[in-house]
């Protein structure tokens, strides 16, 4: 059967090398044999996905996590070899024909090398996303994150070297103790190196993260004093526009909720952020990570 009904696919992966401070999301440490059992029945949920949704193929497909790229290059294909064949995404398509389906990996810093990036773009992702968060070492080692700015730095350059031609970074703006001159100084850096993207993520500190137990109440006290953290983050974009000519945009996911602000760069602009239909995780095994 023809399938004509586009949809955006996105595919969770639950685990990550070590939890980071400040998160609240599904994700956590596991061992290579969850990871290998998780696979295996993610595979198998795309299967009963698409024979419950007949007729669709997939537009934009976004593996997130969690830190999709702690598995293996080989699983992670194996992933995406699945959905291809089950919602008809067409083989090899490249960024930037507009017709072509974006297939988005997001990515830490440190856990993919050069020769995973370049299996990971033969197989067909064509957009890297990757979790730099902040380019100073100091607010990195605060949020507990398992990376340098120089590990970023070094994916950054790998990436490009791998073929990947759309780049998405993430940063985080409001972090505690933050200076707005700080948060600046790391867009600027970033903008410098020309991604087609960036998203920034104004830190929301969560009950029963290790950041709520040290930030909780200032935290609070900040928020209600909410003026200032937008002019830190207005400060940037000014920033960011008068150098090097990026576009601003709000990111929305899920709602009307603001998550976020985005920067485009000579006008690529993430599909993903439009639209997401169809949630692809293995509930069973997330319950027991
Ligand atoms: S890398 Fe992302 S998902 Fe993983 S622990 Fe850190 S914030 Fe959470």
């Amino acid at each position: 059967m023809k399938k004509e009904k586009p949809v955006g696919l996105y595919v969770h992966v639950p685990f990550c090398v070590k939890k980071c401070a400040y998160c609240d999301f599904l994700s956590a440490p596991a061992s290579d044999a969850i990871k290998e059992r998780y696979v295996n029945l993610l595979c198998e949920e795309i299967e009963k996905k698409a024979e419950r949704y007949p007729g669709y193929r997939g537009r934009t497909v976004f593996f997130g996590g969690g830190t999709p790229t702690v598995l293996k290059a080989e699983q992670l294909e194996r992933i995406l070899y699945k959905l291809k064949e089950c919602f008809s995404i067409p083989e090899k398509e490249d960024l930037p024909a507009p017709q072509g389906p974006e297939i988005t990996l997001e990515c830490n810093p440190g856990t993919a090398d050069g020769a995973d990036l370049k299996k990971l773009r033969e197989a067909g992702f064509n957009r890297l996303s990757i979790g730099l968060q902040s380019m100073r070492n100091e607010e990195l080692k605060k949020l507990g994150r398992i990376h340098t700015r120089e590990d970023f730095l070094e994916t950054f350059y790998l990436a490009g070297e791998a073929g990947f031609r759309n780049i998405n970074v993430d940063l985080m703006s409001a972090l505690p103790g933050q200076r707005m001159k700080s948060y600046v100084n790391s867009l600027e850096r970033v903008t410098a190196l020309h991604p087609e993207h960036i998203s920034a993520y104004s830190l929301i500190i969560e009950e029963g993260t290790l950041f709520y137990e040290r930030y909780g109440e200032a935290d609070a006290r900040r928020r209600a004093e909410g003026a200032k953290i937008v002019e830190m983050e207005q400060a940037g974009c000014i920033a960011v526009a008068q150098f090097r000519g990026f576009a601003y945009g709000a990111l929305i996911y899920g709602g009307d909720d603001l998550t976020g602000e985005e920067w485009s760069n000579r006008g690529w602009r993430s599909r993903r952020g439009v639209r997401c239909d169809l949630v692809i995780l293995c509930k069973e095994l997330v319950k027991i990570i």
